[in-house]
């Protein structure tokens, strides 16, 4: 199979090939025909780090008019992180066709900076809820233009809390609108969602019945208290080149844990909700440029990255949430390859890893870091 099977243009396989994307991934092949086909209501759901990104996007593009300048689709995304990515994506995939204008809006950033970016031809938004919402109620967008709304991992956006936007905006863009939503669990919140939004009719896609990626190893090593720090700095060093994420529950750990291994030489920062716009946008690139090779995050500041090859996520603290566990765990293993998920237990965490282990039918192994 291939993209141009699929019904991709030339010039978007063009700059797929530069990407080394070539052979459709199982969510691209059943999404993207049907997307550029009929195209009308769309339910996917897919693990992590499977191309759901190119899986919409790609059709979204196909159907764009570059002659008109007005907006014609709209993507939602959760946090900040994952808006500039997806755009950032389409700006790669257009490189060699005619221009399409794509414009990333989201809070943290001043508000009239992105009015007057609007005011420029824009075809196709990228935004997370709460912006997007604001946006409009300030009249700075015309959205009456939309024909395909796409809600990318909506899963995410609904355990972030943007249930009232999402309601919000849903009510401005029906109509002639369609509506794909892309997802890689399937919660009770959103199959609300999709009986209120979305068609009954809509056409649905599932690939894997399993909510992991298989190509993770999930592994816990068993330490006190007081030797995680050394525990989790052997592990680090142990990593030799390899990249990765390490994962911590509050922004006050994630700072803490970000000094602490500052002092032993790592090159290491953590992201999380108290930094600025600014500052979580230069270490992401810093992370991403590999002049950091790990990053700190709490769960929310960490939703969606996509980085390319990161071997670990360290659980440095343990997640109150399985769904947590999913998302933390679905930054390694991305596009093919395998990657390791490694819990830091100390012993009251005995109950929660044996809680997640049912929960997700998975088999986590005991290691030993020395
Ligand atoms: P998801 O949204 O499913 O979590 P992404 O769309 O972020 O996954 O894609 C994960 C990574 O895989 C990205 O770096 C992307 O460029 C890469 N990728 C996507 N499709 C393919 C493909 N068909 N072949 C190789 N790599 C791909
Ligand atoms: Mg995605």
């Amino acid at each position: 199979m291939s993209f141009s099977s699929l019904g991709i243009s030339k010039h978007f396989i063009k700059a797929l090939d530069e990407l080394k994307i070539v052979k459709p991934s199982p969510v691209q092949e059943q999404s993207i025909p049907f997307l550029i086909g009929k195209g009308t209501d769309f339910i996917a759901q897919a693990p992590t780090g499977t191309g759901k990104t190119a899986a919409y996007g790609l059709p979204l593009l196909e159907k764009i008019d570059p002659k008109s300048s007005k907006v014609q689709a709209l993507i939602l995304t959760p946090t900040r992180e994952l808006g500039q990515q997806v755009a950032k994506q389409l700006f790669k995939f257009t490189k060699y066709s005619e221009k399409i204008f794509t414009e990333a809006v989201y809070g943290g950033a001043k508000i009239e900076t992105q009015i007057s970016a609007l005011k420029r031809p824009t075809q196709i938004i990228v935004a997370t809820p709460g912006r997007l919402v604001d946006l409009i109620q300030k009249n700075a967008v015309d959205l009456s233009f939309v024909k395909v709304v796409v809600l990318d991992e909506a899963d995410e956006m609904l355990t972030l809390g943007f249930k009232n936007e999402l309601t919000k905006i849903l009510k401005h863009t029906t109509g002639k609108t369609h509506t794909w939503l892309f997802s890689a669990t399937m919660p009770p919140e959103i199959k609300t969602i999709i009986k209120n939004y979305l068609a009954a009719d809509a056409f649905r896609v599932t690939i894997g019945t399993d909510r992991l990626n298989k190509n993770i190893a999930h592994q816990y090593t068993l330490t006190m208290d007081e030797d995680k720090l050394d525990t989790l700095a052997k592990f680090l060093k142990n990593m030799g080149e390899k990249r990765g994420m390490i994962f911590c529950k509050t922004k006050a750990a994630a700072k803490t844990l970000a000094k602490q291994l500052k002092v032993k030489n790592m090159a290491t920062d953590a992201i999380h909700g108290d930094l600025l716009q600014k500052e979580r946008d230069k270490i992401m690139r810093a992370f991403k440029n590999e002049s950091l090779q790990f990053l700190i995050a709490t769960d929310i500041a960490a939703r969606g990255i996509d980085v390319r090859d990161l071997a670990f996520v360290a659980h440095y603290e343990l997640p109150d949430q399985v769904e947590f566990y999913i998302h933390r765990s679905g930054r390694t293993a991305r596009a093919g390859n395998k990657g390791l998920s490694l819990i830091f237990l100390t012993k009251g965490d005995m109950k929660q890893l044996k809680f997640i282990q049912e929960k997700l039918q998975i088999g986590i192994d005991k290691v030993v870091i020395s």
